[in-house]
C-alpha cells in the first residue's frame, strides 16, 4: 500500500504557539493554571495538558486567582472587561493567534467606517463569537453565499472566519458585488488554512482512501473532511488511530492522510504505523 501524507498536515502556527506557551507556563509556575475552554480542539492533547496541571474552565468567573491562558481563538469583549475589572489576582498569558487579532483589527475598521458587515463563518464557533462581541454583534453571519438576502445594500464589508474555504469566500464576493453600491473585502482566511485545504484536495484526487485526522469539534478539520469528501467518497474523518477500521483499506492501493491544525504529528505517525502493519 502506498501512503501519502499532506505536507501541511498537523499543528498550524497558532496552535503550536498556544501549546508552547501553555507548556512553558506550566513548567515555570507552581500556581493554578487554567484555560477558558479547551486550549485546542483535540481531546487527547487537552487531556495530556490537563495531566500536567492545565485546568479547563467554562467561564472567566470560574477563575479566582492563578494564571489564565487565553487560547488561539481569543476571548470575548465581555470576558476581557470582566478580567480587567476583577482579575487583579489573575495573570493572563495571551495565546490569541495573530491572524485572529488581525481579523479583529479589520472588523473594527469596517464597523468604525460604517459598513454593514457580512461575516462568513459559523456563528457558534468561539472565534466568531469572540470577535463579533467587539462590534456588539452587529454583523450578518452566514455560512453559505445562498443565504445572503437578495436586496440592495449601500456600503458592505465582507470578512471571514480564519478557517473558511477560500472558494466559498470568493462565491460570497460574487454574490454581494451586484447587490452593493460599495463592497469592501478583507480576506481574513489564514494562509495555513488555504494551503492545507489546497493540498488535501489535490491529495484526495489521487488516492483510493483519504483519512482526515483531527477533533470532531475542530472547524478546520471538519472543513478539510468536507473538501476531501467532495473529491473522494471514501473519505473518513477520525480523531485518532483507534477510530480506523481495517475493512476500509481492503484491496486499497493508495491512502492519503491529512490532519487538522490541532493534530499532533505523533497521531499522524500512529496512523501510518497502523496502515503499514
Ligand atoms: S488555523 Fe490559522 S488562524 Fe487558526 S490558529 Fe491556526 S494559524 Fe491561527
Amino acid at each position: 500500500m502506498e501512503i501519502y501524507v499532506a505536507r501541511s498536515a498537523g499543528f498550524c502556527y497558532g496552535v503550536k504557539r498556544a501549546i508552547n506557551l501553555a507548556k512553558k507556563t506550566l513548567e515555570k509556575n507552581k500556581v493554578d493554571c487554567f484555560t477558558l475552554g479547551p486550549i485546542i480542539h483535540n481531546p487527547s492533547v487537552v487531556k495530556e495538558l490537563e495531566e500536567q496541571g492545565l485546568k479547563v474552565v467554562n467561564a472567566v468567573t470560574d477563575v479566582r486567582k492563578g494564571i489564565l491562558v487565553i487560547r488561539s481563538h481569543g476571548i470575548s469583549k465581555e470576558e476581557k472587561d470582566y478580567l480587567d475589572k476583577n482579575g487583579k489576582e489573575i495573570l493572563l498569558v495571551d495565546a490569541t493567534c495573530p491572524f485572529v487579532e488581525k481579523a479583529l483589527v479589520k472588523l473594527e475598521i469596517l464597523k468604525k467606517e460604517g459598513y454593514e458587515i457580512f461575516y462568513l463563518g459559523d456563528k457558534n464557533h468561539p472565534e466568531v463569537k469572540g470577535l463579533l462581541s467587539y462590534i456588539n454583534n452587529q454583523a450578518i453571519v452566514f455560512e453559505r453565499p445562498e443565504d445572503i438576502p437578495e436586496k440592495k445594500y449601500k456600503k458592505v464589508g465582507l470578512i471571514s472566519q480564519t478557517t473558511q474555504k477560500p472558494e466559498v469566500f470568493k462565491r460570497s464576493v460574487e454574490k454581494l458585488l451586484p447587490l452593493c453600491e460599495e463592497l469592501r473585502v478583507f480576506n481574513t482566511i489564514c494562509q495555513t488554512t488555504t494551503v492545507r485545504q489546497r493540498e488535501a484536495k489535490e491529495l484526495a484526487k489521487k488516492v483510493d482512501v483519504m483519512i482526515v485526522l483531527g477533533g470532531k469539534m475542530s472547524a478546520n478539520t471538519k472543513k478539510l473532511a468536507e473538501i476531501c469528501k467532495e473529491e473522494l467518497e471514501n473519505t473518513y474523518h477520525v480523531e485518532t488511530v483507534k477510530d480506523l477500521k481495517k475493512r476500509w483499506f481492503k484491496g486499497v492501493k493508495k491512502v492519503g492522510i491529512t490532519a487538522g491544525a490541532s493534530t499532533p504529528k505523533e497521531h499522524i505517525k500512529e496512523v501510518i504505523e497502523f496502515l503499514e502493519n
